[in-house]
């Protein structure tokens, strides 16, 4: 069995005093309390490389923790294991005489599930194993929001698992790793999130990897469409035919991977049959002439068929799409990536695309290994985050994993992410 070491937990009776020594000496960084009710317990998680320390602090004078403090004094409560498999695990342990507290796993925290073996048996100390749950979001929900004379609508086309130094260029791992957390192939979860605007006309933009995507590549990128875009359309009520104009923020093929579709006869089509196709002018002959740098990011089945059928317009910078509804030019990420600003009323949302790729990125030097012009991005990003945080516009993240959209807001020259949709 593999077996990790996840965290150690330690009972505390004044945790100001033990956040003086953790915090303050060692320099190391608190994560905020989660307060388990059922335990009456306060859980202090502090990161430390690959693991954490645990300050437990009770709540009641009848938590097991006060007990055991009242006992012992403070110290050393418990050692979490992480196994792949509890319950094989402890029919393993079973097996072989181990002495255990649970002989059935049982709920712990964050949903997972957790068993205790006997301290007896682990020699004095008391031995937690848990089994942490697959925590990969699912959208199942396309959620709505209107934005003056707009309609929102956020969609899922499933998720991508990319490599997380890529994802985070010069940012060590230590840093993101807590952001989200890679997997043991170092890949992150991302999301791929399409957005809906509805005013005059109905625009798409992006529209995820879609399913023209070799099974190798899908594989290297761990493409999981169980809920795909046609899934989110319905859950939103519209099909392929009431889209009227497919955006691009650029032609990597995370974005406009969905603009096109396998037909019956095995060809590749145009997914929506009646939009007009937009790209910017610059990004087109990029993707079309691509080179050794970036050549992995295209994929001409997504585009080229577009411009066959004749439904495509490339467009120059700042163009307007609709009214209240406009591109800007960001460069950075490609020499061409563009964002979409839509304002109405006095409110304003921006879909960032590679710019803000996730919440994570919301720091201006937290810019993706994969951008061609990182100081392109970094010049980008100081202007534009400064005007979204004064005007508070929704930013919507498209590869975020767990929510869609937020405002970022700063204090003491620290960056958060409000979240405000899913
Ligand atoms: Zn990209
Ligand atoms: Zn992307």
């Amino acid at each position: 069995m593999e077996v990790r070491l996840d965290h150690v937990g330690i009972a505390v009776t004044d945790v100001r005093a033990a956040l003086a020594f953790y915090r303050d000496a060692l320099g190391l960084e608190i994560e905020m309390p989660e307060e388990v009710m059922s335990q009456r317990v306060r859980a202090h998680f502090i990161p430390v490389g690959e693991c954490a320390l645990e300050l437990l602090e009770a709540t009641a004078p009848d938590s097991a923790i006060a007990r055991y403090v009242e006992k012992r004094g403070p110290g050393l409560h418990h050692i979490t294991l992480r196994v792949g498999d509890i319950h094989a695990a402890l029919a393993t342990l079973k097996a072989k005489g181990v002495r255990l507290v649970d002989d059935v796993a049982r709920p712990g925290a964050e949903d997972g599930l957790v068993a205790f073996v006997h301290p007896s048996a682990a020699h004095g100390v008391l031995v937690e194993l848990k089994q942490a749950t697959d925590k990969t979001p699912r959208f199942h929900q396309s959620t709505a929001v209107r934005l003056g004379a707009f309609e929102l609508m956020t969609l899922s086309d499933g998720f991508i698992h990319l490599d997380g130094g890529a994802m985070f260029g010069t940012v060590p791992r230590t840093l993101w790793q807590k952001r989200l957390p890679p997997d043991d192939r170092n890949r992150i979860t991302l999301g791929l999130r399409p957005l809906i605007v509805r005013g005059e006309r109905t625009l798409l933009i992006d529209a995820g990897c879609g399913d023209t995507m070799d099974a190798k590549l899908a594989g290297i990128y761990g493409l999981d469409r169980r809920y795909h875009l046609d899934h989110a359309l319905a859950e939103a009520g519209l099909t392929v035919d009431d889209i009227d104009i497919v955006l691009a923020s650029h032609l990597h093929f995370d974005h406009v991977g969905g603009f096109t579709a396998r037909q019956g006869d095995g060809t590749i089509a145009p997914r929506f049959p009646r939009a007009r196709y937009v790209a910017h002018r610059g990004e087109w002959h990029d993707a079309t002439h691509p080179h050794e740098r970036n050549r992995a990011s295209y994929i001409k089945d997504n585009f080229v068929p577009l411009a066959e059928a004749g439904v495509l317009d490339l467009v120059d910078d700042n163009a307007e799409l609709m009214p209240g509804v406009t591109l800007r030019r960001s460069g950075g990420h490609t020499l061409h990536h563009q964002v979409v600003m839509i304002t109405s009323q006095g409110e304003t949302a921006a879909f960032t695309a590679d710019m803000f790729p996730t919440a994570a990125h919301v720091p201006d030097a937290w810019i993706m290994g994969y951008d061609l012009y990182p100081m392109d991005t970094l010049g980008f990003k100081r202007v534009f985050a400064r005007e979204a945080i004064e005007r508070e516009y929704l930013i919507f993240f498209e590869h975020e994993p767990s929510f869609a959209a937020g405002r970022i807001r700063e204090s003491q020259g620290r960056r958060t992410v409000e979240r405000v949709i899913g």
